[in-house]
């Protein structure tokens, strides 16, 4: 296997009559003592070990675009899992996938069987990456199977689903985590320093703008994707505005932007903009679209400013303040948040984006909506 090199092909070698011992633990579930205190005590140091070195077997749910152009190549980069198995009703992308990966028979899986995966010790996690509005029963799934669970954005697409989502994994005492992969970019977690530690004084005014041309299928179809540009692209101004001001929004007002296609946006928005109020009299300006191309985040303070532009892409992320450029380096985003959610796991810590950090950005969205139908300032409790 490709992923079975280095270090972890050896620990594997010289751990596999342990492996099982290994997964009992990490999964949460007790040890079971086979002998007296001396050794039972060296059998946990050992299997503490195992437990931080042992890398996270994940199971891709949905291999479309994000699964197959960054999801599975960032698994190659990572250190505390790897790509262990597949879920996909297309048996067409079976063998490409199982040869590319070296993925076993026996940790594929299709969306009928999917439940099986329950007995699979291989797949200690399973991250879902289909249209948005069936995020919510494979995450239930996913739980009810034992399995912790990475969920794409947006998490749902009603905060009635999040509320599910979140129940099943705490009923099944597994975490949940949000493919929030920008709070693991170095430039949009100099936004959040610079919004906590103030150096240019108070923020002042925020704009986030996120949209993109040329889209089809799912996306256009409001019962598969929830709604349009804002659920997709238009999120990241969401996130991007709450965590630069590391506050909640209080109300919002929306406007929907004429559609220039109304047939091919019949059941989504094509673009819309939106005023998030946060405390302090802070406002964010933000603007999403499904016909053009908008990729910024800035933050206006007393004495200085920052911004980033592009903001939100996989790579070339760039960044300035009224103080000279940002330079920091190109990071891989998804192998650092799939690595991240495997060390909260072995580490018994939490994610830093969990579900409820996904559950308030849906909260959020669905007032924007709100706000946009009614015309009216919608607050947000
Ligand atoms: P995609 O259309 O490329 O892939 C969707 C996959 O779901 C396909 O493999 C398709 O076969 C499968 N599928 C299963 N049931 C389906 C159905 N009923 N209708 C349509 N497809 C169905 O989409 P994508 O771009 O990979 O997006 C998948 C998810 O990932 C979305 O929730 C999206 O918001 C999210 N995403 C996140 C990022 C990010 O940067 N975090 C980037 C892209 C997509």
């Amino acid at each position: 296997m490709k992923q079975e090199t280095g270090w972890y092909a050896y620990t594997r070698r010289k751990f596999l009559h342990q492996l099982s011992l290994a997964t009992l633990a990490v999964s949460g579930a007790p040890l079971i003592p086979a002998c007296g205190p001396a050794s039972n005590e060296k059998r946990e140091e050992k299997s503490t070990e195992q437990q931080a070195q042992k890398k996270l077997g994940i199971a891709l749910v949905g291999l479309g675009n994000y699964s197959e152009g960054q999801l599975a190549p960032a698994l190659q980069e990572t250190q505390h899992c790897y790509l262990a198995g597949i879920v996909t009703g297309t048996p067409d992308k079976i063998p490409k996938w199982k040869s590319k990966y070296n993925i076993p028979d026996k940790n594929v899986y299709n969306y009928q069987n999917f439940d099986n995966i329950k007995d699979n010790p291989d797949i200690d996690i399973v991250y879902v990456v289909l249209p948005n509005a069936l995020h919510a029963e494979y995450v239930v799934r996913a739980a009810r199977a034992g399995k912790h669970v990475i969920c794409e954005k947006p998490m749902a697409i009603t905060v009635e689903e999040c509320d599910q989502m979140i129940a099943a994994c705490k009923e099944a005492g597994r975490m949940l985590s949000i493919g929030y992969r920008l709070h693991f970019e170095p430039h949009n977690k100099e936004m959040m320093r610079i919004g906590k530690e103030k150096p240019f004084g108070e923020l002042k005014k925020l704009t986030a703008e996120d949209g993109m041309g040329d889209v089809k299928g799912w996306r256009l179809d409001k019962s598969l994707a929830g709604g349009g540009p804002l659920m997709d692209v238009g999120i990241y101004c969401v996130q991007g505005c709450r965590y630069t001001t590391g506050m909640e929004p209080i109300a919002v007002t929306a406007k929907e932007a004429q559609k220039t296609d109304p047939v091919k946006f019949k059941s989504v928005e094509e673009g819309l903009t939106w005023v998030l109020e946060f405390p302090n009299d802070i406002k964010a300006g933000c603007a999403t679209s499904y016909s053009k191309e908008m990729n910024t985040l800035r933050a206006e303070a007393a004495n200085g400013w920052a911004e980033l532009s592009p903001a939100y892409g996989y790579s070339g992320i760039k960044g300035k303040t009224s103080a000279g450029d940002m330079n920091f380096p190109e990071v891989n985003q998804q192998a650092l948040q799939m690595d991240d959610f495997a060390q909260a796991i072995k580490e018994g810590r939490p994610t830093p984006v969990p579900g409820e950090m996904g559950r308030q950005d849906v909260k959020i969205l669905q007032a924007i909506y709100q706000a946009m139908q009614s015309g009216k300032r919608v607050e947000i409790t």
